[in-house]
């Protein structure tokens, strides 16, 4: 199993260490032909307008379209707006999940903040979750699942098919756990 890690810029080299940790083949995904030989990919987080920009340079948002109908993609905090269908007006970056999702919900004065989630996905144990300047997804549509929520009811988590969602940094602590998952998913295991 290899997996993309979509490197135009944010924590992609952050992904790649755990999921070599994990014993996985991690690939950094920059052009239309680093999606041939991979079999799903994760867009990080970092700073989804810019992400925007260098996909549309490197022509890479047809293709990252293409990849995401058949193949498992993971978008996590800026990965995630770029897969959401609806981010408020603006066009679609990706484009290929059902939910809605509302860029820098949090504002300015918490743009930072940790929380333990919980996921029935992964057991008893809380994920402990880092936000920065973080989305949240404000309605799901299609065959959306939630995974987590906030304490107070807002989605952090979601799920469609072979799609996965975070709003949060699972690469930026030492729980493995989400990308088990996503591993799992691959595998058609999830
Ligand atoms: N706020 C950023 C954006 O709109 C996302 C932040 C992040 O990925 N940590 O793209």
């Amino acid at each position: 199993m290899r997996v993309g890690v979509l490197a135009l810029q944010g924590a992609f080299i952050e992904h790649q260490k755990i999921l070599r940790q994990l014993g996985i083949e991690t690939r950094q995904v920059r052009l239309p032909e680093h999606l041939d030989d991979i079999d799903a990919l994760i867009i990080p987080g970092g700073e989804s307008t810019t992400i925007r920009k260098l996909a549309k340079t490197y022509d890479l948002i047809e293709p990252l379209r293409e990849f995401a109908e058949h193949k498992p993609v993971w978008g996590t905090c800026a990965g995630m707006i770029a897969l959401a269908k609806d981010i408020g007006g603006e066009e679609p970056i990706v484009g290929a999940m059902n939910i809605t999702v509302n860029r820098n919900a949090f504002g300015r004065q918490i743009d930072s903040f940790e929380a333990d989630l919980m996921f029935e996905v992964l057991g008893d144990v809380p994920f402990h979750a880092i936000f920065i300047r973080a989305p949240i997804v404000t309605a799901i549509a299609g065959d959306v699942v939630v995974l987590s929520r906030l304490s107070d009811g807002r989605i952090v988590a979601v799920r469609e098919g072979h799609l996965l969602a975070t709003a949060f940094h699972p690469e930026l602590t030492n729980d493995t756990r989400l990308h088990q998952y996503f591993l799992d998913i691959i595998a058609g295991q999830g």
